[in-house]
């Protein structure tokens, strides 16, 4: 397929425009000013050209956000929650059309990127809920009523990365317009089709202003959005590099900032587990899911010495079965990375850890796929290493999963939370003292035992350490994007007793 035919199809299947601008007040900016085009991850196709915004834009969508928001926090809760449970319809309506998007445009399996869109419809239906029973408290107090109420911040700052955009998306939207604030929402640039594409279901929604999308790049668009004095609150994922910027710009004009940064999780297999051909799946999935491009990848494999050869021979023969092949390709389960930047990035900490005597168990090289040759995929990966290893402390965001031998318990918890990180964690085993005694004792946001990625909707999900600040996904969330204000009640003023008598 020449990459004109490949443009055609890609174009009459998505639904996707030729262009977009910023989505300000429920409209497409026109073009003008620079763009940058966007790019099947695998093919090297044009999809289409995304307008580079900068300070302008972000004037503009700050501006209509500020506008919209006191009309929008004025709603009753019923009334927020029913538009997004209608965009959340609207979404499921498209899915198969958003959920092809997003695999050209990162290029991950497209089974995966479908359940992506049905995890962000469960995140705005979980809001619409929430919303209705975020509810303050009160008490009565002498000769009145204390209450104490939930407020929005205002305008919302959100930022977000290209792995899983339309989880992203809707992580940081539903919350906050849930909760009466209003949005300036920057995609990543290497993935903002999907996200501008809701925007064209948002605008037959939701009154105009209160969503507002603007693309262009981090140190363009994002440091405006982070920097604009008429932005109340920030919020942030990606990577803890970035984080800190953001962080740092929240503190200069003092607005609250939440941040959901990188991980390197542990995910810790007891000799007393069961069932080990289910394990080695899960564990499998834990480190391969997205490509092993997931903040909550379990890519610091710890197994006990007494199962160690048994159950990494299981785990090295399923690694050698995951087939690699396009994201449209149902046969195979792991597809290319999202650049080639990306690519090359892995690449170089797979020649890292052999430099640092890691020893590679299986996997290791670039895979070419016959006509999809701009892609970078990568062969399912495992090194035998050692937690002070380069390769066990970073981030990879690839498909190399590290295994790390344990036999003392008291070490392992210590290796296990020897890392900057502390977003997810998993554990294996069928003793409930085990289970209980290392998920109190690990330094993670998240702790699953017996099976990793047990996402149920409403799960606190944030970092501890150097992975962030805040929890998304929950009720809590909700407390993120409000003030709390209390109104003191009193029947009448109090005979006067200060000032002395004349
Ligand atoms: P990144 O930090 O480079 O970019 C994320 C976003 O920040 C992008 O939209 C980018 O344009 C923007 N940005 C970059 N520089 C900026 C600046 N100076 N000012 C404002 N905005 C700026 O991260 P990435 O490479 O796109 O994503 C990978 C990282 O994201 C990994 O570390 C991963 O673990 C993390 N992540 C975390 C979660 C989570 O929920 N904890 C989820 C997904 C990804």
């Amino acid at each position: 397929m020449s990459i004109d035919t490949q443009d055609a199809t890609a174009a009459a299947s998505t639904g996707i425009s030729a262009f977009y601008g910023a989505f300000i007040n429920n409209e497409f900016t026109a073009a003008s000013g620079p763009s940058f085009p966007a790019f099947d991850a695998g093919t090297g196709a044009h999809l289409a050209d995304i307008a580079r915004c900068g300070s302008a834009e972000i004037e503009e969508a700050v501006r209509a956000a500020r506008v919209a928001f006191p009309a929008w926090k004025a709603l009753a809760a019923e009334e927020r929650a029913a538009l997004l449970l209608k965009l959340a319809d609207a979404v499921e309506a498209n899915l198969p059309r958003l959920a092809l998007i997003d695999a050209q445009d990162i290029g991950r399996k497209v089974g995966e990127t479908a359940l992506d869109h049905q995890f962000a419809i469960n995140q705005y239906r979980y809001f619409a809920a929430a919303t209705i029973t975020h509810e303050g408290w009160g008490r009565p107090i002498p000769n009145g009523y204390l209450v104490a109420k939930r407020e929005p911040y205002g305008v919302c700052g959100q930022i977000i990365p290209w792995n899983v955009p339309a989880i992203m998306a809707a992580f940081k939207i539903a919350p906050a317009v849930a909760a009466g604030n209003t949005v300036v929402l920057k995609p990543d640039e290497n993935a903002s089709l999907s996200t501008l594409e809701l925007g064209k279901l948002i605008a037959e929604i939701f009154p105009p202003g209160v969503i507002n999308i603007v693309p262009g790049m981090g140190e363009e668009a994002g440091a405006a959005l982070t920097a604009h004095p008429g932005v109340d609150k920030l919020a942030f994922t990606g990577s803890s590099e970035v984080g800190r910027l953001i962080s740092v710009a929240g503190g200069k004009r003092l607005v609250p900032v939440s941040l959901e940064l990188g991980g390197k999780s542990p995910n810790i297999v007891f000799p007393d587990t069961d069932k080990l051909d289910s394990v080695v799946d899960n564990a499998s999935f834990a480190a391969l899911y997205c490509n092993g491009q997931s903040c909550l990848a379990g890519t610091r494999l710890f197994v006990h010495d007494d199962i160690y050869d048994e159950f990494m021979a299981k785990m090295v023969a399923a690694f050698k079965r995951i087939k690699v092949g396009p994201a449209h390709d149902t046969s195979s389960s792991l597809s290319g990375l999202i650049s080639e930047e990306q690519g090359l990035r892995v690449l170089g900490y797979i020649e890292k850890g052999l430099a640092e005597g890691a020893k590679l168990l299986t996997g290791g090289k670039r895979v070419a796929v016959p006509g999809y040759e701009h892609g970078y995929f990568i062969e399912p990966t495992i090194f035998e290493a050692t937690n002070d290893m380069v390769i066990a402390q970073e981030e990879i965001f690839g498909p190399v999963l590290t295994v790390i031998r344990w036999n003392d318990f008291d070490q392992m918890i210590h290796e296990a939370n020897n890392v900057r990180y502390g977003l997810a964690a998993g554990v294996y085993t069928s003793n409930l003292k085990n289970a209980m005694a290392t998920a109190d004792r690990l330094e993670a946001g998240s702790v699953w035992i017996n099976s990793y990625f047990n996402l149920a909707s409403g799960s606190p999900f944030g970092g501890f350490k150097e992975s962030g600040i805040g929890s998304e996904y929950c009720h809590e969330t909700l407390n993120m994007y409000t003030h709390l204000k209390s109104i003191t009640l009193q029947n009448e003023p109090s005979d006067a007793w200060f000032v002395p008598s004349p």
